[in-house]
Protein backbone atom coordinates (compact mmCIF):
# COMPACT_ATOMS: atom_id res chain seq x y z
CA UNK A 1 0.00 0.00 0.00
CA UNK A 2 2.95 2.58 1.16
CA UNK A 3 4.40 1.37 -2.26
CA UNK A 4 1.27 2.00 -4.19
CA UNK A 5 1.06 5.55 -2.44
CA UNK A 6 4.92 6.45 -2.94
CA UNK A 7 4.43 5.56 -6.61
CA UNK A 8 1.47 7.91 -7.32
CA UNK A 9 3.57 10.76 -5.10
CA UNK A 10 6.54 10.12 -7.46
CA UNK A 11 4.28 10.22 -10.53
CA UNK A 12 2.79 13.44 -9.58
CA UNK A 13 6.40 14.83 -8.39
CA UNK A 14 8.26 13.85 -12.18
CA UNK A 15 4.85 15.50 -13.83
CA UNK A 16 4.75 18.43 -12.53
CA UNK A 17 8.72 18.63 -12.53
CA UNK A 18 8.30 18.18 -16.09
CA UNK A 19 5.27 20.63 -16.72
CA UNK A 20 4.81 22.68 -13.58
CA UNK A 21 2.09 25.06 -15.64
CA UNK A 22 -0.12 22.63 -14.18
CA UNK A 23 -0.24 23.87 -11.41
CA UNK A 24 -1.30 27.49 -12.04
CA UNK A 25 -4.02 25.18 -14.43
CA UNK A 26 -5.33 23.86 -11.08
CA UNK A 27 -5.14 27.28 -9.04
CA UNK A 28 -7.07 29.07 -12.02
CA UNK A 29 -9.50 26.04 -12.23
CA UNK A 30 -10.38 26.30 -8.63
CA UNK A 31 -10.69 29.93 -8.57
CA UNK A 32 -12.92 30.24 -11.51
CA UNK A 33 -15.30 27.43 -9.51
CA UNK A 34 -15.10 29.37 -6.62
CA UNK A 35 -16.44 32.10 -9.07
CA UNK A 36 -19.15 30.48 -10.38
CA UNK A 37 -19.92 28.95 -7.05
CA UNK A 38 -19.99 32.23 -5.62
CA UNK A 39 -22.13 34.57 -8.50
CA UNK A 40 -24.81 31.23 -8.29
CA UNK A 41 -25.08 31.41 -4.70
CA UNK A 42 -25.68 35.32 -4.28
CA UNK A 43 -21.94 35.99 -2.77
CA UNK A 44 -22.76 34.74 0.52
CA UNK A 45 -25.73 37.46 2.23
CA UNK A 46 -25.43 39.87 -0.37
CA UNK A 47 -29.17 40.82 -1.61
CA UNK A 48 -31.66 40.17 1.01
CA UNK A 49 -34.08 36.78 0.52
CA UNK A 50 -37.22 37.85 -1.10
CA UNK A 51 -40.65 36.08 0.01
CA UNK A 52 -43.25 36.08 -2.32
CA UNK A 53 -46.84 37.72 -1.10
CA UNK A 54 -48.93 35.34 -0.45
CA UNK A 55 -52.12 35.05 -3.08
CA UNK A 56 -54.83 36.29 -2.53
CA UNK A 57 -57.97 35.01 0.01
CA UNK A 58 -61.28 34.79 -1.59
CA UNK A 59 -62.41 37.50 0.67
CA UNK A 60 -59.53 39.78 -1.00
CA UNK A 61 -60.21 39.47 -4.28
CA UNK A 62 -61.95 41.70 -6.05
CA UNK A 63 -62.34 43.98 -9.43
CA UNK A 64 -59.39 46.13 -9.40
CA UNK A 65 -56.60 44.62 -11.44
CA UNK A 66 -53.30 45.42 -9.45
CA UNK A 67 -50.52 44.52 -10.75
CA UNK A 68 -46.88 45.43 -9.76
CA UNK A 69 -43.82 47.95 -11.18
CA UNK A 70 -40.33 49.24 -10.47
CA UNK A 71 -38.53 52.66 -11.24
CA UNK A 72 -36.61 50.42 -13.94
CA UNK A 73 -36.90 51.54 -17.80
CA UNK A 74 -38.84 48.33 -18.53
CA UNK A 75 -41.86 49.04 -16.24
CA UNK A 76 -41.74 53.05 -16.48
CA UNK A 77 -41.32 52.97 -19.98
CA UNK A 78 -38.22 55.34 -20.24
CA UNK A 79 -34.88 54.67 -22.60
CA UNK A 80 -31.38 56.25 -22.18
CA UNK A 81 -31.46 58.57 -25.49
CA UNK A 82 -28.20 58.40 -27.81
CA UNK A 83 -26.13 55.61 -26.64
CA UNK A 84 -26.90 55.42 -23.43
CA UNK A 85 -25.60 59.23 -23.42
CA UNK A 86 -28.04 61.85 -22.18
CA UNK A 87 -30.89 61.87 -19.84
CA UNK A 88 -33.49 58.70 -20.17
CA UNK A 89 -36.81 59.67 -22.16
CA UNK A 90 -40.33 58.47 -22.35
CA UNK A 91 -40.73 56.40 -25.04
CA UNK A 92 -44.23 55.22 -24.90
CA UNK A 93 -47.44 56.07 -22.83
CA UNK A 94 -48.67 59.57 -21.73
CA UNK A 95 -45.59 61.28 -21.32
CA UNK A 96 -43.78 60.26 -24.44
CA UNK A 97 -41.10 62.12 -25.61
CA UNK A 98 -40.63 63.82 -22.72
CA UNK A 99 -37.69 63.56 -19.90
CA UNK A 100 -37.93 60.83 -17.43
CA UNK A 101 -36.76 61.62 -13.94
CA UNK A 102 -36.07 58.27 -12.57
CA UNK A 103 -37.59 57.20 -9.05
CA UNK A 104 -39.37 59.87 -9.66
CA UNK A 105 -43.81 59.74 -9.65
CA UNK A 106 -45.65 62.16 -12.18
CA UNK A 107 -46.81 64.09 -9.28
CA UNK A 108 -43.19 64.97 -8.25
CA UNK A 109 -42.62 62.68 -5.32
CA UNK A 110 -39.81 60.00 -4.74
CA UNK A 111 -41.59 56.86 -5.46
CA UNK A 112 -41.44 54.15 -2.51
CA UNK A 113 -43.34 51.17 -1.12
CA UNK A 114 -47.06 52.73 -1.07
CA UNK A 115 -46.97 54.74 -4.51
CA UNK A 116 -49.52 53.76 -6.32
CA UNK A 117 -50.05 54.30 -10.33
CA UNK A 118 -53.68 54.63 -11.04
CA UNK A 119 -56.03 56.55 -14.00
CA UNK A 120 -56.55 59.67 -12.15
CA UNK A 121 -60.20 59.24 -13.51
CA UNK A 122 -61.05 56.57 -11.60
CA UNK A 123 -58.48 57.03 -8.91
CA UNK A 124 -57.48 60.76 -7.95
CA UNK A 125 -54.31 61.88 -7.14
CA UNK A 126 -54.01 61.81 -3.58
CA UNK A 127 -56.42 58.66 -3.13
CA UNK A 128 -55.27 56.22 -0.28
CA UNK A 129 -55.99 52.80 -1.19
CA UNK A 130 -56.24 49.92 0.54
CA UNK A 131 -54.80 46.68 -1.19
CA UNK A 132 -54.80 43.33 0.28
CA UNK A 133 -51.37 41.99 0.32
CA UNK A 134 -49.73 45.28 -0.34
CA UNK A 135 -51.19 47.75 2.33
CA UNK A 136 -51.89 51.29 2.27
CA UNK A 137 -50.72 52.89 -0.74
CA UNK A 138 -51.22 56.28 -2.28
CA UNK A 139 -52.08 57.35 -5.91
CA UNK A 140 -49.24 59.45 -6.91
CA UNK A 141 -48.47 58.10 -10.36
CA UNK A 142 -49.75 57.47 -13.66
CA UNK A 143 -48.84 54.64 -16.48
CA UNK A 144 -49.10 54.10 -19.83
CA UNK A 145 -50.96 51.05 -20.08
CA UNK A 146 -52.94 52.08 -16.35
CA UNK A 147 -56.45 52.69 -17.71
CA UNK A 148 -59.58 52.18 -15.87
CA UNK A 149 -59.98 49.51 -13.11
CA UNK A 150 -56.67 48.45 -13.12
CA UNK A 151 -53.55 49.97 -10.68
CA UNK A 152 -49.93 49.69 -10.73
CA UNK A 153 -48.22 49.39 -7.45
CA UNK A 154 -44.46 49.90 -6.48
CA UNK A 155 -41.80 47.98 -5.31
CA UNK A 156 -38.15 48.49 -4.93
CA UNK A 157 -36.90 45.64 -7.43
CA UNK A 158 -38.21 44.53 -10.80
CA UNK A 159 -38.07 40.89 -9.03
CA UNK A 160 -40.31 41.96 -6.61
CA UNK A 161 -42.97 43.44 -8.79
CA UNK A 162 -42.21 40.77 -10.94
CA UNK A 163 -43.09 37.92 -8.25
CA UNK A 164 -46.32 39.81 -7.24
CA UNK A 165 -48.03 39.19 -10.94
CA UNK A 166 -51.36 40.44 -11.97
CA UNK A 167 -54.05 39.83 -9.18
CA UNK A 168 -57.84 41.02 -9.17
CA UNK A 169 -58.37 42.34 -5.47
CA UNK A 170 -61.03 44.49 -3.53
CA UNK A 171 -59.44 47.70 -3.13
CA UNK A 172 -60.81 49.91 -1.23
CA UNK A 173 -60.42 53.72 -1.12
CA UNK A 174 -60.36 55.33 2.43
CA UNK A 175 -61.26 58.48 2.79
ZN1 LIG B 1 -38.93 47.09 -13.29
Amino acid sequence: MDKARNNIAATVRRVLRKRPRLVWYAAACGFALAVVLAVVRGCGGGAPKLTAIPPPTEEEKGDVLVTGYCSCGECCGWRRSWLGLGPPVYTYGPMKGRRKKVGVTARGTVAKHGTVAADPKVFPFGTRLKIPGYGTGVVEDVGGAINGRHIDVWFPSHEEARLWGRRSLKVVPLH
